[in-house]
This record gives structure tokens, sequence and C-alpha cells, in this order.
């Protein structure tokens, strides 16, 4: 088997880190969230008061992004984002994150800044990266693209008893509210837009189960990933 870039994109909440993960551990490859990415530089300009009413404050948060050091940390096969030294993984999910990360996400020095990352982190194969921009931008030579989608309202559940299952009480209408509006920025901003890359493989996984839609990627790349 060679060694492959495996590049998984889509929209929000489509179950992409899910089955990214399962795959990851399934046949040893290491597993990249970039949304978690863009997520902590969301929370450490929130902390920092560069997002206020009137919007974000650019020039700001382009000179410290320097400072800002993102890394994972692993703790019984789980994987966390670290944010400058400290485990931030329960607050990037939160919904005020989630509310703020599209925006802050379009800016071109943040995304030149984590695509340089990403590719860094990449660069010795043997991974599957998640995220919106990888087959077209980050590993636009990735031998296996897939493209993942689903009904917004099912999107929306997903998130929605994820979001309970971790102990918050999120309301439905809200997260189907945030979904879209991710969607819409994240696929109508400037720099890197969401979109399916021309050669990626597209899985609506609307009325799929977790063991069908496992059992589909493990195929694809079998099919990618063969001598
Ligand atoms: O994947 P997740 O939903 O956690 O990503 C959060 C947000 O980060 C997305 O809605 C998008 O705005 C941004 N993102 C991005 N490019 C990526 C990954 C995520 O713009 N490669």
């Amino acid at each position: 088997m060679k060694k492959i870039i495996i590049a998984m994109d889509g929209h929000s909440s489509c179950g992409k880190s899910t089955m990214a993960k399962a795959l990851a551990k399934a046949i040893g490859y290491t597993y990249i969230d970039t949304g978690a990415m863009y997520r902590a530089v969301t929370l450490y300009a929130m902390r920092r008061g560069f997002i206020g009413k009137d919007g974000i404050d650019e020039e700001a948060l382009r000179a410290e992004m320097p400072q800002i050091k993102i890394t994972f940390g692993h703790e019984n096969g789980q994987q966390y984002t670290i944010l400058n030294g400290e485990n931030v993984e329960r607050q990037i999910r939160g919904m005020e994150v989630s509310g703020n990360v599209s925006p802050i996400s379009a800016i071109g020095f943040v995304r030149e800044a984590m695509v340089k990352l990403q590719r860094e982190m990449g660069k010795t194969g043997a991974i599957i990266m998640d995220g919106r921009d990888i087959g077209t931008t980050v590993f636009p030579n990735a031998q296996l693209k897939i493209f993942v989608t689903a009904s917004d309202e099912i999107r929306a559940r997903r998130r929605f008893d994820e979001l309970e299952m971790k102990g918050e009480h999120p309301v439905y209408e809200e997260v189907l509210k945030n979904v879209r509006e991710r969607d819409y920025i994240d696929s109508h901003r400037a720099v890197s837009p969401l979109r399916k890359a021309d050669d990626a493989i597209v899985l609506d996984n609307s009325d799929m189960t977790i063991e069908e839609q496992d059992k589909w990627l493990m195929e694809q790349y079998l099919k990618a990933a063969a001598d």
C-alpha cells in the first residue's frame, strides 16, 4: 500500500471528522482537524477582545499571529487541541466560537498562517486532513479527495446531539442557523472558498449509518492506496 494524503472537505457538521478519525485509526494514519485550528485562532481573538460588535480588529490580530501556537495532544486515544500550551478542546467546540469562526477564517493572513502549518504537519504523508479547502488549496495533489455533504437539517441535528452529549443546552433553531451561516460565509469568501475540488468524490451521507459511511470510505482508501 502506498502512503497517501487523504483530503476530506465538505459542509459544516456533516460527519467528516467522525469518518476521518475512524479511518485514521483503522489504517494507522495521522488525523488532522483543520477546523480546530481555525477555532483556536478564533478563541484567541475572542479572549484578546479583537472581536467586537463593530467587527474584527484585523490589525491587532495580524500583529499577534506569530504568537499563536497551535498543536494537538493525545490522551486515551482522543485528540485535543492545544493553544499556547493550554488544552482548549472544550472551549473551541462551544456555540460562541462557532458563531465567530467563519468570519475569522475568511481573513487572508489567518488562512496563510494555517495553510503553512497544515502543509508542515502533512509533509510526511500517511495523513487524513479534514476541512474546507484541503483538496483545493492545502494539498491539491492529494491522492484521494472526498467531498462530504448532507441535508442542512440532518447536519444541524447531528451537531445538536453532539453539543447535548457534551453537556451544553443548545436550541435546535440556533444550531441550524449557525450551520447555514457558516456554510454561506465559507462558500462565498474571497480566499479559498469552500468548493468541491474537480477531482473529489462526493459523498452525501444524509441517509447513511456510521458503519455504512466508514465502509464506503475504507473502500475509497483501498482503491487509492493500492500499489
Ligand atoms: O470543521 P469545523 O466545522 O470545526 O470548522 C469550523 C470553521 O472553520 C468552518 O466553518 C470554517 O469557517 C473554518 N474552516 C476553514 N477552512 C478549513 C477548516 C475550517 O475555513 N480548512
